[in-house]
């Protein structure tokens, strides 16, 4: 079905959020935690394809208590921003590269695509009826979250025949303290995130209710973050539950872990990869061991680690805390690399660095 085929219908909101609330929420909004005034909904039924599309109020869902997600978890999300330009326009970041993963992750969750027009006018209408939702913090943007689930109310075990796709709207500033140089990460000995012929390439809601115990074990041992090794050899490094990884060697090479089926293919990680080859950066995508990386640490070998993905752009991390013992990266803060490819990423995204990729999508 064509995406031009389906016509929105806006619902007015009664009572949006009066000026002096929404200034006092965007202050300080944290990460996650203020929704603004709108939401999409469109409804799809098997045999109908997608219908009754809508931006309207943000409020409640009702839904039946068999609705099946609530039973099976067929559920995929996306996560992407809206950032305020210089010009104070404001601009979507390769919101095809979203579209596209959805559907990739609908394929593996039995779920329908979505034609990728149709995502992203979702998309773009919400930001248009919360343009007014733009934190004025340093660094702050519009998270935007689409999300599909399984809305049938039915409990035999078998994909759903309806769904509902949404995106919701949430101002936010940084996802990590900003006063903190790096993140300390933990490495799970107990708990692995994906299998081969698993769910880990998926942006799909079950991978992260799967790694909320060892992220609450690495909190525990005071870390920030878990960090995961493969399932099969529990050896090779794969990512943190939502970012992925990147390691830097002195001799001006790059490592990060290769797109196995287990990782989840993140568009700041693809981004970062294009900017570092055009500095003329080599990047392998190659396996790299946790006692690799403890023994490169050490010998001081690798100089920069860092962390990616849309929430917390870039993220250096200092420390690791692995089964042999923990050990330090670098000067432990923020190196040379990790701050270049911030920047240049987030000048991108922002207006102020020249978009060579077509990767900006304004919407004026
Ligand atoms: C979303 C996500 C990422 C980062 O992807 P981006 O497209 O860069 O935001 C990395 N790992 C996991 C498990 C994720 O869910």
């Amino acid at each position: 079905m064509s995406a031009a085929a389906i016509t929105f219908t806006d619902i007015p909101h009664p009572a949006p959020t009066p000026a002096d609330a929404r200034e006092a929420a965007l202050v300080d909004p944290g990460f996650g935690n203020v929704f603004s005034d709108h939401m999409v909904i469109i409804d799809y039924t098997e045999g109908r394809g997608w219908y009754d599309a809508t931006v309207g109020p943000r409020q409640p869902i009702p839904l039946d208590p068999a609705t099946s997600v609530l039973h099976y978890a067929q559920e995929i999300f996306e996560g992407m921003k809206a950032y305020r330009q210089a010009d104070g326009s404001v601009a979507l970041f390769r919101p095809d590269a979203n579209a596209q993963r959805f559907n990739k992750s609908a394929d593996r969750m039995a779920m329908p695509h979505i034609p990728e027009e149709l995502f992203i006018e979702a998309v773009k209408r919400l930001v248009a009826a919360d343009k007014d939702w733009f934190p004025a913090v340093e660094g702050g943007s519009l998270y935007l979250r689409p999300f599909m689930f399984a809305s049938e109310a039915f409990l035999g075990v078998r994909p759903a025949k309806q769904y509902k796709f949404m995106v919701i709207a949430s101002p936010v500033g940084n996802y990590f303290k900003a006063d903190s140089p790096s993140v300390s990460i933990w490495v799970s000995r107990d708990y692995t995130r994906a299998a081969p012929g698993g769910t880990g390439a998926a942006k799909a809601g079950g991978n992260y209710a799967a790694s909320l115990v060892p992220q609450a074990e690495a909190i525990a041992k005071g870390h920030d973050q878990v960090v995961f090794l493969d399932a099969v050899e529990k050896k090779y490094v794969e990512e943190l539950g939502g970012m992925n990884l990147f390691f830097s060697f002195e001799d001006g090479s790059v490592i990060t872990p290769p797109l196995t089926g287990t990782i989840l293919p993140g568009i700041t990680r693809n981004s970062l990869i294009e900017l570092a080859r055009e500095d003329g950066l080599t990047i392998r995508e190659e396996l790299y061991s946790i006692d690799q990386w403890r023994d490169d640490a050490t010998s001081g070998k690798l100089v920069e680690c860092f962390a990616c993905g849309t929430a917390a752009v870039v993220t250096p991390v200092g420390h690791v805390e692995g089964p042999e013992g923990g050990f330090d990266i670098g000067s432990g803060g923020s190196g040379q690399l990790t701050a270049k490819l911030r920047a240049k990423l987030v000048g991108i995204q922002r207006g102020t660095v020249t978009d060579t990729h077509g990767w900006v999508m304004k919407l004026g």
